[in-house]
C-alpha cells in the first residue's frame, strides 16, 4: 500500500476541477438520456462526476479501445495511400473500481499475446487512471474472485470515509497530480474508516461462485453439460450484450469502409461478440459454432478455462454487468453454480 493522505469531499472537487481544465478526463457521469444511470464519459466539470456508483453498463476499458476505432484512412488513388490514425492525447480516467482495474490489467496480458497487438498498449500509455472503492450490488461477485480490493495500475486510488477520501498514493504519476490538490495527512480514524468501508463491501456481497476457479476450470474440461448448455441457449437470445459489457472480452472485427465514391476510406476495428452466430464464420461458408448452445458452452470455457489455463486466473473480474445486461435474464453466478452442482452430484 502506498503513501495514505486525505482528500476533503470539498477538496476533491477542486481537484477534479483542476484535473479536468488540465486536460482531458473520463469518469463516471449520468446519463444525460436516462437519469439515474452511470456512464464513463469525457467530463467537461468536475460537477458531472458521480464517484458514487455501483457500476456502469459498458466498462471503463472503453476508454482505450472504444466500441468503434479507426485504424488508418486509404485512398485508392495509384499508388494507393495509407494514413494512420493516430491518438497522440494525454487523458485521466477516473472513478474505476477495483474490478475494472482488475479487468484492465487482464487486457494488458492478453492483448501483449504474440502477435502483440500495438494500440492498447499505447493508448494505456498516454494514460493516468484514478481508482475509487465501491459498495455491491446482487449482481457483484468480485469477493471470490480477487478482484474485489485490487489496485492494479492505478496512480491513486480513493476510498469513501466521513470528510471525503482516503487516498493511496501508488505511483510518481499519482504523487504528481496532488499537486492540484490540498491534501491532509491521514489520521488513525481516516484509515479505521477506510477499513470499516472494505469490510462492508466483503458483508454486503451475496453472490459468489461455489468453486475456485481452479475447481471449476477442472469441472469445465472433464465433464460435458450438453444438456445444460441446451437448457440455457433454450433462453439465449444470442444478443451478444454479455460480451458488449464485459470488461475482460477483448475480441474485435475489422472492417474496411469504402466513401460513397469508392475512392478512399478506412478501416474500423469494432468489439466482437462470440455469441453472435457469425462470429466463428469462416471462408468457405464454415461456422465453427453455428448452433446456439456451442456459443454459450464457448463463452464459459474461455472465460473459466481457456484463458485461465493461459493466464493462471479465469477471464472474469465478478462485476456482474454480463447477467444485468442480459435481455433472457441469465445468470452467470447461477449458471456457474448449477454446473458445479450437477459435477459434485455426479461425482
Ligand atoms: S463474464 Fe460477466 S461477471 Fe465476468 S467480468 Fe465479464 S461481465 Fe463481469
Ligand atoms: S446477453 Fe443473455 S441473451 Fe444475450 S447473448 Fe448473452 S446470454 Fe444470450
Amino acid at each position: 500500500m502506498g503513501r495514505e493522505l486525505v482528500m476533503t469531499r470539498e477538496g476533491a472537487q477542486s481537484f477534479f476541477g483542476r484535473l479536468i481544465e488540465e486536460g482531458p478526463v473520463m469518469g463516471p457521469r449520468e446519463r444525460i438520456s436516462q437519469p439515474g444511470f452511470v456512464m464513463f464519459d469525457w467530463l467537461d466539470s468536475a460537477g458531472q462526476l458521480r464517484l458514487k456508483y455501483t457500476t456502469t453498463t459498458i466498462p471503463p476499458k472503453k476508454a482505450f479501445f472504444p466500441p468503434r476505432q479507426p485504424l488508418f484512412e486509404f485512398e485508392s488513388s495509384q499508388p494507393p495511400t495509407i494514413t494512420a490514425v493516430q491518438e497522440a492525447t494525454a487523458f485521466t480516467l477516473v472513478g474505476v473500481h477495483p474490478c475494472d482495474l482488475a479487468a484492465l490489467e487482464m487486457l494488458d496480458d492478453a492483448y501483449a499475446q504474440e502477435p502483440a497487438e500495438a494500440c492498447w498498449p499505447a493508448a494505456r500509455a498516454r494514460a493516468r487512471v484514478i481508482g475509487v472503492d465501491c459498495l455491491p450490488d446482487e449482481y457483484c461477485f468480485c469477493f471470490g474472485f480477487g478482484t474485489c480490493y485490487g489496485r492494479e495500475g492505478a496512480d491513486l486510488f480513493l476510498t469513501p470515509i466521513g470528510r471525503g477520501y482516503l487516498v493511496e498514493v501508488l505511483t510518481e504519476a499519482g504523487g504528481g497530480m496532488l499537486r492540484l490538490s490540498d491534501v491532509e495527512d491521514a489520521t488513525d480514524a481516516d484509515r479505521e474508516q477506510a477499513a470499516a468501508f472494505r469490510r462492508a463491501k466483503s458483508e454486503r456481497m451475496t453472490a459468489s461462485i461455489d468453486a475456485s476457479p481452479a475447481e471449476f476450470a477442472d469441472i469445465l474440461e472433464e465433464d460435458d453439460f450438453g444438456e445444460l448448455w441446451r437448457e440455457v441457449a433454450s433462453r439465449c437470445y444470442s444478443c451478444g450484450s454479455c460480451n458488449t459489457t464485459c470488461p475482460t472480452c477483448f475480441c474485435f472485427d475489422i472492417k474496411d469502409e469504402f466513401d460513397l465514391g469508392l475512392t478512399g476510406g478506412r478501416r474500423i476495428r469494432s468489439w466482437d461478440s462470440c455469441q453472435l452466430q457469425e462470429f466463428a464464420l469462416v471462408a468457405g461458408g464454415h461456422n465453427f459454432r453455428r448452433i446456439r448452445w456451442q456459443r454459450v458452452r464457448h463463452r464459459w470455457h474461455r472465460k473459466f478455462l481457456y484463458l485461465y489455463r493461459d493466464f493462471g486466473r479465469p477471464y472474469c473480474t465478478g462485476c456482474g454487468r454480463c447477467s444485468r445486461a442480459c435481455t433472457a435474464d441469465i445468470n452467470i453466478v447461477d449458471v456457474s453454480n448449477e454446473i458445479i452442482g450437477r459435477a459434485r452430484g455426479r461425482a
